[in-house]
């Protein structure tokens, strides 16, 4: 059996600003400042040879002020920077009751593409 790592990716995988007191979500490719210094902790954590799983939960999608392919290109940049197999995004507003949303277990709307 396969073991995995989840890793939140807000304020791990990328920086985040801080706004009265609320995490601010990059909405932008702009605004998505990677943070380097846990690539090689990712990179040892592959090498022991964990899946490396980011998770994040993006309201933004479903209440229209993120769009999916600022996104889409923002985890593009995520996944050239680290050794991750797969980004889960949970895109429902959280009276949505869906099954996705963090810290909830169920999977993203989008299957893993590498059939774990
Ligand atoms: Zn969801």
């Amino acid at each position: 059996m396969k073991q995995a790592v989840f890793i939140e990716r807000d304020g791990v995988l990328n920086a985040i600003r801080v706004e009265k007191q609320q995490q601010v979500t990059p909405l932008t490719l702009e605004d998505f400042e990677l943070r380097e210094d846990a690539a090689p902790l990712l990179k040892k954590l592959k090498a022991a040879g964990l899946i490396l799983i980011a998770t994040t939960n993006q309201p933004g999608l479903s209440r229209g002020y993120l769009s999916r392919r600022e996104l889409d290109r923002m985890h593009e940049r995520l996944r050239k920077a680290f050794p991750l197999d797969e980004i889960l995004v949970c895109p429902h507003d959280e009276t949505d009751r869906c099954p996705c949303r963090k810290p909830k277990p169920g999977y993203s709307p989008r299957r893993l593409s590498n059939g774990i």
